[in-house]
């Protein structure tokens, strides 16, 4: 088997395209925030598919093409890849530094090409500026990106390494063999392996990296299914997953359910929307209120609950009250309405005789509907 480089180079270009046409494919089914880093990594793949191309055109094409354009689409590709995975992680392009990284690699192949021909040193030279690109994905991927790095990370950290490796590997072999021909560098068994590690390689970053993108979709998910819409704390499935957390360690705890007073006449004296905002701001209310540790919870309706763990009945009592202080002074307030809001809260503490949450929740629950038939605005705890 003979393993000639123009082959290789069309090989890796169909390769790159193809992954280009998927992520172009594939662009429409991502939420709209994620979309310009995947559109990013497409046309750095397809800037790589080009760059193949033109180098695979090489005598055939002319210098200024199958050489300066291409080095140029190649250390593009980089600054694209770059874009999307700074992109991802948060941060803004950095345009002032990679232009001139891209200025570099046309001065260095536009020198060794017209000035003095040499292939080495357009290789050693061009290989720093993509190294540069290289390095700084890593430490992206490594120090910006998520921690403990998730599986999809861990392969791009993997393929820009790899591909740093090779380059430098390249590099290496090439410096230390002087006086060959252009023909016989590129025939280089490190300048062959290093293209065709260079075409397979985007394959296994490209599944990383559509794998952190699903992974975020997935995390957004799972942050949707435990949070409620309207206020952004937690809904009943987050409430019962924190709180079983809690419960499970065994410690003292006190529940409060907190319900507001005639909540209906709000609504029919305003509308649904100045309802909705007083919830809104109800909810900010009881999570002002909290402090760290505490589960805050909108369980439906103008229902909400919180869980303090660690309160004796005494401190949960004292809680409530102030909570229910606070919103009977200060009344909701937007432009030129004004609603006053008083809430009733049931405050239970955990018995050693509980064995589940739930018995607790029910109790606070009973002592709520006492606080109500006792003329609303108050707080009672359960017996
Ligand atoms: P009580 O003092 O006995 O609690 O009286 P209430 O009117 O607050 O209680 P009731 O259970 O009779 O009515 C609750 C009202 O809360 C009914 C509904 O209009 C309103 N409500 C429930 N969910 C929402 C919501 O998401 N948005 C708005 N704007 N109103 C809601
Ligand atoms: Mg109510
Ligand atoms: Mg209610």
């Amino acid at each position: 088997m003979t393993l000639d480089l123009p082959t290789l180079l069309l090989v890796a270009a169909l390769l790159s395209a193809g992954g280009a046409a998927t992520f172009a494919f594939v662009l429409g089914d991502f939420a709209a925030d994620l979309r310009p880093h995947v559109r990013a990594w497409g046309v750095g793949l397809g800037l790589l598919a080009a760059s193949w191309l033109l180098l695979a055109g090489r005598g055939v094409l002319p210098p200024g093409l199958s050489i300066l354009a291409s080095n140029l689409a190649l250390a593009e590709s980089l600054v694209w890849q770059l874009r999307a995975l700074r992109g991802f992680v948060g941060l803004a392009p950095w345009r002032a530094r990679h232009g001139l990284l891209l200025l570099a690699q046309v001065a260095v192949s536009a020198v060794f090409t017209w000035g003095v021909d040499s292939v080495a040193a357009r290789i050693v030279l061009g290989s720093a500026v993509l190294g540069a690109l290289l390095l700084e994905s890593a430490y992206v991927l490594l120090w910006r990106g998520e921690r403990p790095h998730p599986r999809g990370q861990q392969l791009l950290i993997a393929y820009v390494l790899a591909l740093f490796l090779t380059l430098l590997w390249r590099s290496v072999a090439v410096l230390f063999s002087p006086g060959l021909a252009p023909v016989e560098i590129l025939a280089l068994p490190a300048n062959l392996v290093a293209h065709g590690l260079a075409a397979a390689l985007p394959l296994v970053g490209s599944i990383g990296f559509l794998l952190l993108l699903h992974q975020r979709l997935v995390r957004r998910l799972h942050a949707q299914a435990v949070e409620d819409a309207l206020t952004g704390l937690s809904n009943l499935r987050g409430f019962e997953h924190a709180a079983a957390a809690r419960w499970a360690h065994g410690e003292a705890l006190s529940l409060l359910a907190v319900d507001a007073d005639h909540f209906k006449r709000v609504n029919d004296v305003h509308g649904h929307a100045v309802g909705d905002a007083v919830l809104r701001w109800l909810g900010q209310q009881l999570a002002h209120a909290a402090r760290q540790g505490d589960v805050v919870a909108r369980l439906g309706g103008e229902e909400f609950v919180l869980l303090l763990p660690g309160a004796t009945p005494e401190q949960a009592v004292a809680a409530a009250e102030r909570l229910r202080a606070a919103v009977a002074e200060a009344p909701f307030i937007d432009g030129a309405v004004r609603v006053p809001v008083t809430v009733s809260i049931g405050v239970a503490t955990r018995r050693a005789d509980d064995s589940a949450l739930d018995a607790v929740l029910r109790r606070a629950d009973r002592a709520l509907y006492a606080a109500k038939a006792a003329g609303r605005n108050r707080v009672v705890v359960a017996d």
